[in-house]
């Protein structure tokens, strides 16, 4: 049936379904092609060995795109051994094993670095875990990897920094220059990771859940369903950082009163954490007298805190409730209430919690 690859052959009496091998360099490679009912090829699937898949990766798209414009199943066929063929010739290309003096000069790199300051190095030599400690006895791990091609091109570094790091390469440089520039960058984020630590041990962050070291934000507890996020610049981490209050209105509009009216006491010379406390005129709940569970953020309707990846970020305004829900939870149970009504992007109800009136903005924002 197909001339051209005598190896796929048609499974069923309506020739929907192909099974068999494609054969490349001596190689075969196990596939499937199913049509739909119509038979039109553009809208067929193609289920890949993963062998196949492996060797695809990357070309998705054109095998996409050619069988969309492939007239039949064996031309079809024909186009995907081209790009198979180029596939798996670019593959063997990049595989090709740095010469020896790769190591040499590599190894000779790692002896004046010291080996102490490597926590990793895999069997090729090509990925290599540094580790570096700052001034303030925090340890760093960066992952470098290298191609086949150094030192005359730069490793890449992996870092888990709040701001883009670019090594500075010549073909002379070394692991050394890499370590140096990577100890400066660390210094220089000292007062920002500081800054952020004290937040992180003294005050209750609700949100990341496990920081990373490149994390500028933190939602940070006031009291019951009462937080403040706050984004740190990285630069300037005494700064005023940017705050957005969530909770109740009549607990967070005089919470935003504070800092307009307080904003001339910011002081840099009085760290993050202080200078939040001053301005806001408020202590935050700390770790050591407040479970967690006692802000109780978790979303009225559902009872988790997330959903998807949203937080409870709608609040019932009234002072004696202020129960959060999720908005998709209170979009749900608003539109099933008979009493309630919508106007453009607002809808008006009832809180599941109290029965005092409620509304819901609806906003399209990704959160
Ligand atoms: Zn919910
Ligand atoms: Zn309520």
């Amino acid at each position: 049936m197909l001339r051209q690859c005598p190896l796929l052959l048609p499974q069923d009496l309506q020739g929907r379904v192909y099974d068999g091998f494609i054969s490349i360099q001596e190689k075969d490679f196990r596939l499937r092609v199913i049509l739909p009912t119509d038979l039109q090829l553009r809208n067929a699937k193609i289920q890949c060995s993963w062998q196949l898949k492996k060797a695809l990766q990357g070309y998705q798209q054109i095998v996409k795109q050619r069988l969309q414009h492939s007239p039949n199943l064996v031309s079809f066929m024909m186009e995907l051994k081209t790009v198979l063929e180029v596939a798996l010739k670019n593959a063997n290309e990049l595989q090709t094993p740095p010469a020896p003096q790769y190591y040499c000069c590599l190894v000779k790199d790692i002896e004046s670095l010291g080996w102490d300051k490597l926590s990793f190095v895999d069997t090729e030599f090509s990925t290599i875990k540094l580790k570096i400690e700052d001034s303030s006895g925090r340890e760093h791990l960066i992952t470098l990897k290298l191609n086949a091609k150094y030192p005359n091109e730069a490793p890449d570094c992996c870092v888990d920094f709040p701001v883009p790091f670019a090594v500075t390469w010549t073909p002379q440089s070394s692991l050394q220059n890499i370590h140096n520039q990577l100890s400066a960058t660390l210094e220089s984020l000292k007062h920002f990771w500081d800054a952020l630590d004290e937040i992180d041990e003294k005050t209750w962050v609700l949100e990341p859940e496990k920081p990373t070291r490149s994390a500028t934000i933190r939602r940070i507890a006031i009291g019951n369903n009462v937080s403040v996020t706050i984004d740190v610049d990285p630069r300037h981490p005494t700064m005023l950082p940017e705050c957005y209050f969530l909770g109740a209105e009549h607990v967070v509009n005089p919470l935003r009163d504070k800092l307009n009216y307080n904003i001339h006491l910011w002081d840099p010379e009085n760290g993050l954490l202080q200078n939040l406390k001053d301005v806001l005129e408020i202590e935050f709940p700390s770790r050591s007298n407040l479970e967690k569970s006692d802000f109780s953020m978790d979303c009225g309707i559902c009872y988790a805190y997330r959903l998807d990846s949203a937080i409870p970020d709608q609040v019932c305004d009234d002072p004696r409730c202020g129960q959060p829900f999720h908005q998709a939870c209170l979009y749900e149970w608003l539109r099933g209430l008979p009493s309630s009504r919508q106007s453009f992007n607002i809808i008006y109800g009832e809180c599941p919690y109290c029965s005092k009136p409620i509304t819901l903005k609806m906003s399209n924002k990704k959160s």
